[in-house]
């Protein structure tokens, strides 16, 4: 008999809860803190929310319930993509030349592309039950746009995007895409919010940002009533979401007759592909004594987890979003314009923070050409072709891979292909042309940033 290349599930197999971690955080000694008003630097409570989020989401933000149950309107839609496959990676494995036994989950199967939908489809639905008709949001290349656009549209609800103005210019494939599900898009900085107005009047040609760019949506959503506000990763119940990622692969690698992991790598921008991957398994690290090292694979143009400070910021540019306890390079950092823009986010979600802080996971940083030589060395062998986010957790899986090599021994890494490239072939261009550009480690930048952190907490 041929060996298995990839374990597929059947939709029966899907998992019908989602995993949260709070609920096991406090046994293992791993401490939360709660959100701040950024207006008043006190505690947010419930209310302070419920202008941008519908209730439904605030109470999975706190929730310390183990297992939530997923609405059978959204496993619907999941069962679109879901379950996503988990392959063996036998090719790259060889190419490698290395003992050790590779998996990776691919969470591009889903009609946006990347792990984004299993958080935006939950987002719309709960927006619909209580009778939000319009949504906002932020995006940067496209990939969080064009995941709530599709889920928009599964539920009739209008959804309106602000688009980083310099990749509304220059990146047209997605908006495309975001306007064929329905949405608007509209060029950030706009002249549609106060915010946005105040940028074009100080400069008329401002290219945007994605800290302008969530201002925006923010206001349009309080300020409105019948619209809300989603955004796609960092906060607790977009962890939450993410977690029928790590319940399959569970279920496959037993299919598998696979070992349990001994490493499992993610990249993280706002930490929540990682976390969807990871958590289920962390929880079994802390009540069930498995011994997995858990590698989160970040940017050196963006090192928040490596070379930030754990400490109270704000979630955005603008000091709109809550004050939260996260390692952070301070709210006022903006990365070098690195091709894997997903990850060009100043902090990391609380969660995936606390549990660095607690040394229940490592976090390692790369540049950008390392990235993308393991992404294409992947790519000859297996097929795929992975979005620049992804190829940090593929370069981490290499090291890994390669140690087994060094040292003879047959370790199961897993990995999380969180999404596909295929809206990102100019960054493949460069690469292959030549003219990729590595960024360094930002010291001096970083400092600077650190200085303004709120004082409080
Ligand atoms: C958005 C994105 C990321 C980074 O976001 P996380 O919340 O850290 O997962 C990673 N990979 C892909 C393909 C993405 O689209």
């Amino acid at each position: 008999m041929t060996e298995f290349t990839k374990i597929v599930l059947t939709e029966r197999d899907m998992p019908t809860h989602w995993y949260n971690i709070n609920a096991d955080l406090p046994a293992a000694g791993v401490e939360m803190f709660p959100p701040l008003h950024p207006g008043t630097g006190e505690p947010i409570g419930p209310a302070d929310l419920a202008p941008l989020f519908p209730m439904a989401l605030i109470a999975q933000e706190v929730s310390a319930e183990r297992y939530i149950e997923i609405p059978d309107q959204v496993q619907e839609i999941y069962k679109l993509w879901r379950p996503s496959p988990l392959y063996r990676a036998r090719r790259w494995e060889a190419a490698l030349d290395t003992p050790a036994k590779i998996y990776y989950k691919y969470e591009g199967v889903s009609p946006a592309g990347s792990h984004k939908p299993n958080t935006a489809v939950p987002q719309a639905y709960y927006n619909m039950k209580e009778g939000v008709t319009r949504l906002t949001t932020e995006t940067g290349a496209g990939q969080w746009g064009s995941a709530l656009s599709f889920a928009a549209q599964m539920f009739g609800i209008e959804c309106k995007v602000y688009m980083v103005k310099v990749s509304y210019d220059l990146k047209p494939y997605r908006r495309i895409l975001m306007e064929t599900w329905g949405a608007s898009v509209i060029p950030s900085p706009s002249n549609q919010t106060n915010s946005g107005r105040t940028i074009l009047a100080q400069d008329p040609d401002s290219s945007g940002s994605l800290g302008i760019a969530i201002s925006e949506a923010v206001e349009e959503a309080a300020t409105r009533d019948d619209t809300k506000y989603a955004l796609g990763s960092v906060l607790n119940h977009v962890m939450l979401h993410q977690t029928v990622i790590g319940q399959e692969v569970m279920k496959q690698l037993e299919v598998a007759g696979a070992d349990w992991p001994d490493v499992m790598v993610g990249c993280i921008g706002g930490g929540s592909n990682f976390a969807g991957f990871t958590f289920p398994f962390i929880r079994e690290n802390m009540v069930n004594g498995k011994q997995t090292r858990f590698v989160a694979v970040e940017p050196s143009a963006a090192p928040s987890t490596t070379k930030g400070v754990y400490a109270y910021d704000y979630g955005d540019t603008g000091k709109m979003a809550p004050i939260v306890k996260m390692y952070t390079l301070g709210h006022d950092f903006v990365p070098a314009p690195i091709h894997a823009g997903g990850l060009r986010y100043h902090g990391m979600s609380p969660q995936v923070s606390a549990l660095k802080e607690a040394g229940l996971i490592d976090a390692v940083s790369t540049t950008q050409r390392a990235i993308f030589d393991a992404g294409v060395n992947f790519t000859q062998a297996e097929g795929i072709l992975p979005a620049p986010e992804t190829n940090h957790a593929i370069w981490g899986a290499m090291q890994e891979a390669l140690a087994c090599k060094e040292s003879g021994e047959s370790k199961t890494i897993v990995f999380n292909l969180s999404g596909h490239g295929h809206f990102d072939l100019a960054s493949y261009d460069a690469y292959l042309k030549g003219e990729l550009v590595d960024y360094e480690y930002p010291k001096e930048q970083i400092e600077e940033s650190l200085a303004h952190l709120p004082q409080v907490g």
